[in-house]
């Protein structure tokens, strides 16, 4: 979880003494962030403050420190977890409302494997 800066860095110097954890610092031709230490200002701010002040929007999500996705089920299915859908289908469930056909038929495989 950590933003970057691009090579449109205008090196003005706004965003460097904002950041809240020193993660940005000017490296050899425009400034830079420590993606160790960036946090997205979360703890500190609703908003991460470089982004704030930044004139040429050059400061987006590093794509390499990206540690979570949320993926939303539909309402119908937010009570179901990986763990209930593998338990179903361990015991001879039908979990096919629940999982895609590739997933289902993995699952099958799976099953069948650890059948003694
Ligand atoms: S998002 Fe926040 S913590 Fe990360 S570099 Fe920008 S100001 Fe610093
Ligand atoms: S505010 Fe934007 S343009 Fe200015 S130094 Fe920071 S990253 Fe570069």
């Amino acid at each position: 979880m950590a933003l970057m800066i691009t090579d449109e860095c205008i090196n003005c110097d706004v965003c460097e003494p904002e950041c809240p954890n020193e993660a940005i610092f000017l490296g050899p031709e425009i400034y830079q962030i420590d993606p160790h230490k960036c946090t997205e200002c979360v703890g500190h701010f609703d908003e991460p403050q470089c982004v704030q002040v930044c004139p040429v929007a050059c400061i987006p999500v590093n794509p390499a420190f990206v540690e979570t996705l949320f993926l939303t089920p539909s309402d119908q299915y937010q009570f179901v977890s990986g763990t209930f859908v593998r338990e179903i289908a361990t015991l001879g469930g039908d979990v096919s409302k629940f999982v895609s056909p590739s997933v289902l038929d993995r699952l099958r495989d799976r099953v069948k494997s650890t059948e003694p």
